[in-house]
């Protein structure tokens, strides 16, 4: 061990003694060798997806607690497997630390790290290790993450059809509050500290998904990362249809006087605030009534239809107009 951090091996080392990794069940071989192998059980099928979380990118190493960069950057990609319907698996890590991340903040993300995979049911399969210099700089970490689900029972974005109903799981904006708080510097004040909670430990709707799955309730499903405006423009281009959206039915995040008077609005978070990681689900008209008005503490709320043509309407006050993707998106100049 040098003076500054960790070698390569001792980092593995205290990732995997925090981290659940024991093989078992599927996972026949874990971290140790030169790859894990996995024996999938007759009946099943593996959804298999790949998150980024990235310093700069997606989150500020000074603004956002260690713990909440490993508990976020793992549920994050897990919760693309819920939204297939899958149950969580096994996940590999690939890590990119510069030298002074490799102790006590490698243990704090490591501990955020292995609540979210006990939460969530996931073990530890492997990953890959490597330093940041000056030339590659800061933190990345990235998941590839595994889920298993009974054959054919995979809910894709694409099967929604005119006349289903559109449903979202939770609250929308809670996510983008936090981030705004960050944003504007005022995330230290000791009133707005608990609105942080929802953009560091975001609740996933894992159970939600594989029961939606399972009972085939969904037509089409996706989980709502960049944003509702965003997010349903895409289930809809995949299923080639249009919907409408009832402004005064979203389940809005409650947003304090004192920041509505900063120009933080409950509707404009719930349209374009990304980060909540709920569910956003359609279901057909003879389905509607097997769908609770909660599901594991989590709000079900119907929101709109789907209709024929293409695009999104949202209906505010009798008036209808196009609702343009106002979310998140990487590569659209910022606005
Ligand atoms: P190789 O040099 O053959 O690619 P490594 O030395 O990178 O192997 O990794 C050794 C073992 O440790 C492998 O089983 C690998 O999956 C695991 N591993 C490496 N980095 C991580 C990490 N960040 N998290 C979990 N497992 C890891
Ligand atoms: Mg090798």
């Amino acid at each position: 061990m040098s003076k500054a951090g960790h070698g390569e091996d001792e980092i593995i080392d205290r990732i995997q003694r925090r981290v659940p990794s024991s093989p078992g069940g599927a996972l026949r071989l874990g971290i140790g060798d030169d790859a894990a192998v996995i024996r999938p059980r007759p009946g099943t099928e593996w959804a298999l997806t790949s998150d980024q979380f990235l310093e700069g990118v997606h989150f500020l190493a000074d603004a956002h607690p260690a713990e909440a960069i490993g508990y976020k950057g793992l549920a994050r990609a897990t919760s693309d497997l819920g939204a297939m319907g899958a149950k969580p698996r096994f996940f590999l890590l690939s890590l990119s630390l510069p030298v002074e991340r490799t102790s006590a903040w490698l243990d704090r993300m490591t501990s955020g790290l292995a609540r979210a995979a006990r939460r969530f049911g996931l073990t530890l399969a492997g990953g890959d290790t490597a330093r940041s210099t000056a030339r590659h700089p800061g933190i990345s970490l990235d998941f590839m993450v595994m889920g298993e689900i009974a054959a054919g029972r995979a809910v894709t974005r694409g099967g929604a059809k005119p006349g289903d109903a559109i449903f979202v799981s939770g609250r929308l904006g809670a996510s983008q509050l936090g981030l705004e708080l960050i944003l504007r510097g005022i995330d230290r004040h000791r009133q707005w500290q608990p609105l942080l909670v929802p953009h560091f430990y975001p609740k996933l709707a894992i159970e939600l998904g594989r029961w939606l799955a399972q009972r085939r309730l969904a037509s089409a499903m996706m989980d709502i990362s960049d944003g509702l405006s965003t997010d349903l423009h895409r289930l809809c281009r995949a299923s080639h249809v249009g919907s409408r959206v009832h402004q005064h039915q979203l389940p809005g995040v409650t947003v304090p006087e004192g920041l509505r008077k900063l120009g933080l609005d409950a509707q404009s978070l719930a349209l374009h605030g990304g980060e909540d990681y709920g569910l956003l689900f359609t279901v057909s008209k003879p389905n509607v009534a097997s769908i609770p008005r909660a599901f594991g503490g989590l709000r079900l709320t119907r929101i709109g239809e789907i209709v024929p043509g293409s695009g999104v309407t949202l209906l505010a006050d009798g008036v209808a107009a196009p609702l343009a993707p106002q979310g998140w998106d990487h590569f659209r100049p910022s606005r």
